[in-house]
């Protein structure tokens, strides 16, 4: 049976082009920390993967790149250093409603030690609510965290304005830019973002890197003590085959995303225009302003799990959620946020696409969607 992999938002393949160029990394490296010549061979290939992920965001300078181990260690490093730093700058903190847990809990972390920690609603559609947000900012919030688009349902934030009121009354803006960079261009300049989180696998990179962009003159303090690497950042010995594959990743995407999103996006709206003529079945998240990759549903009378296991059936992956929060039976915080009821937000599907997808997998995808619905809706205790 051909597999469908439609699930790029919880784990992506290393592209074939990143593994051959990074191959060489897993089996002879010296540490970029020794002195002779090849420790710095390795740390050579560091400095050129960092010059590649400068390109990919409009950084202002290769310094401003810290490699860290995933996207939830630059949330961490990005929260928690940058509170515990400046500190007597204010102890509040504020982050959107519908954040990946990896900022949440962070965010969770430090109201328990003593800061206020609000959340900013959004919308219907998941856009945030830009005049709640001028009324919780004060010149005590040091720092205020939105992601760039959202991984459940694909909604892409004004972070421009954002930013704009965010330096007007409060002080800092970080940006977790993991379900967008390489599908929408970004450039933390021109989007006025002090602080930004990337991760490798969502580049198509290897698993075992993430970047923390920090904006030149940003203090923050390091959170895991040790050898002082990544400018005391990210202590720790590098993982040269991740650092190496993600810049290689990021080098692809930079190059390929306008052609390549153009084409996901065609083989979206037609997944989306035959879903949503299933009955009872609406999309969730915004209908333009959205990733161009991501299709996301709510289906009326049936779980998100049965659908999951049925469309498995066909070879056909899809996910309910972030994979992240999957272990738990408790519905999306991201689809309640957009206002919808418990037993609305427990019917969802989430389809992101990627490279392996064309336009042929769709009327496979969509019939199989379809006789699922039918087939759990029959079996649903939910429909009288
Ligand atoms: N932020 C967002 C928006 C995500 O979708 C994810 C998961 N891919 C993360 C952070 C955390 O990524 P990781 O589990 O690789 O640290």
């Amino acid at each position: 049976m051909e597999r469908i992999y439609l699930d790029h938002a919880s784990a992506m393949p290393i592209d074939s082009r990143v593994f051959e160029y990074a191959k060489p990394y897993l089996l002879d490296v010296g540490n970029p920390s020794s002195l002779y010549e090849f420790g710095q061979e390795s740390k050579e290939v560091i400095e050129k993967a960092r010059t590649k992920i400068v390109d990919l965001i409009n950084a202002e300078n290769e310094k401003t790149i810290i490699f860290t181990g995933s996207a939830t260690e630059s949330n961490n490093i990005a929260i928690r250093g940058l509170a515990f730093r400046n500190i007597k700058e204010g102890k509040e903190v504020l982050s959107s409603a519908i954040e990946h847990i990896s900022v949440i809990n962070p965010m969770k972390d430090l109201q328990k030690n003593g800061w206020i920690f609000n959340t900013i609603p959004v919308d219907n559609y998941g856009i945030i609510d830009l005049s709640k947000l001028k009324k919780i900012l004060s010149k005590n919030t040091i720092l205020t965290s939105v992601m760039y688009a959202n991984n459940e349902i694909g909604t892409i934030e004004p972070i421009k304005e954002i930013s704009e009121i965010v330096h007007e009354k409060g002080k800092y803006l970080h940006v977790d830019a993991t379900a967008a960079a390489g599908r929408v261009p970004i450039d933390v300049q021109k989007d006025g973002i002090d602080l930004l989180t990337l991760s490798s696998n969502d580049l198509y990179g290897p698993r075992g890197a993430g970047v923390l962009y920090v904006k030149p003159g940003l203090k923050i303090q390091s959170v895991m003590p040790g050898g002082g690497q990544e400018r005391g950042l990210r202590s720790g010995t590098e993982n040269i085959f991740a650092i190496t594959g993600m810049g290689e990743a990021a080098k692809i995407a930079k190059k390929e995303m306008n052609i390549e999103s153009k084409r996901l996006q065609k083989i979206r709206d037609k997944l989306i225009s035959e879903i949503t003529k299933i009955d009872e079945t609406y999309l969730t998240g915004h209908p333009k302003k959205r990733l161009p990759h991501h299709a996301s549903f709510r289906f009326n009378h049936i779980e998100g799990e049965s659908i999951l296991l049925n469309m498995d059936m066909y070879g056909i992956q899809i996910a309910t959620g972030s994979a992240c929060s999957s272990k738990t039976l408790e519905p999306s915080h991201v689809l309640l946020a957009i206002g919808l009821k418990h037993e609305e937000a427990h019917g969802s599907m989430v389809i992101t696409l990627g490279r392996s997808n064309n336009m042929k997998q769709v009327q496979k995808i969509v019939k199989a969607v379809g006789e699922t619905v039918s087939r759990l809706r029959k079996l649903s205790p939910l429909i009288k």
